[in-house]
């Protein structure tokens, strides 16, 4: 079995709506919306991609990684983790390809800020990163508004072949 060639991961993440909380999503503070509940910064869409980016690396995923019981990672933004999963992926031996994440929900509309998000997510991933959004037409907890879902693809590629020959 070849390590040498690029791999796929693929992330998901669903938060509820917590009323009174702030809404960080994709990076950005959405202000005037409801936020999401979660033990961190409830951010689906960086949640996601982070664990796109472990599943490439073969590292598992953010629960293994940056367990609930350790206090240094409780309330951390995500950007924060993307950052720091960046930073794991790499020292495992792999190159940041891309990541693309897909954010499910009514609100916020995702497309009145994509390039503010994308360039907030690609600085922490040193990669380049996409945002896309899709509604589900009312249907399931994201249809009824009960909360965010997001979904994500990685690619992440062996530095042995990332290197120029
Ligand atoms: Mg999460």
């Amino acid at each position: 079995m070849s390590r040498d060639v690029p791999r796929v991961g693929v992330g998901v993440d669903v938060h509820p709506f917590a009323e009174g909380r702030p809404l960080f999503l994709a990076g950005l503070f959405w202000p005037g919306e409801d936020g999401l509940s979660g033990h961190s910064d409830g951010d689906v869409a960086a949640h996601a991609a982070c664990d796109a980016l472990l599943s490439a690396a073969g590292l598992g995923d953010l629960g293994a990684q940056f367990g609930t019981a350790d206090s240094r990672w409780s309330g951390v933004s995500g950007c924060t983790l993307l950052r720091e999963v960046a930073v794991r992926v790499r020292a495992s031996g792999f190159e940041v390809g891309n990541v693309a994440i897909q954010v499910i929900g009514n609100r916020p509309r995702i497309g009145t800020r994509r390039a503010e998000a994308e360039n907030t997510l690609s600085e922490a991933a040193g990669a380049p990163v996409a945002v896309s959004a899709t509604t589900t037409d009312g249907l399931g907890l994201t249809g009824r508004g009960e909360g965010l879902a997001a979904i994500a693809t990685a690619l992440v590629v062996p530095e042995s072949s990332s290197r120029p020959s």
